[in-house]
């Protein structure tokens, strides 16, 4: 946890979002600024800053994102027409948010060239 960072002061409900998924592990949330007709923000609730900090021990946290990421997918219903999945890493790769996340975002009426 880390006292100032945004994502953590959602995980902590010290802001209210609504949560579209909740575990012991992870929360979704839609993303304030979509990208597309479906863009929601995959996040562990242990802070790590960004991909480049991941511990050996933090392989789960990827993983789970991306069993997690699959699951969403067929929730929101946008798993056969299809999605990207997104890591921005540090400044030069457009994080804003340094806590790790992964964007999922799909939803288009027509093929994406995004
Ligand atoms: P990044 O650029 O760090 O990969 O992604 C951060 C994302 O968080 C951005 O797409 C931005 O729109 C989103 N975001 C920033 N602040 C908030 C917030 O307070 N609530 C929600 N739901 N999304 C946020
Ligand atoms: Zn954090």
């Amino acid at each position: 946890m880390s006292n100032n960072c945004l994502f953590c002061k959602i995980v902590r409900r010290e802001i209210p979002s609504e949560f579209l998924y909740e575990d012991d592990n992870f929360i979704v949330f839609k993303d304030i600024h979509p990208a597309a007709p479906v863009h929601l923000l995959l996040v562990p609730k242990k802070h790590v800053r960004s991909i480049n900090d991941l511990k050996p021990e933090d392989e789960t946290i990827i993983s789970g994102l991306f069993m997690l990421a699959k699951d969403m997918a067929k929730d929101q219903g946008i798993n056969t027409s299809g999605y990207k999945l997104l890591f921005n890493v540090e400044k030069g790769g457009g994080q804003e948010i340094f806590h790790i996340h992964l964007h999922l975002i799909g939803g288009w009426k027509k093929t994406a060239y995004i």
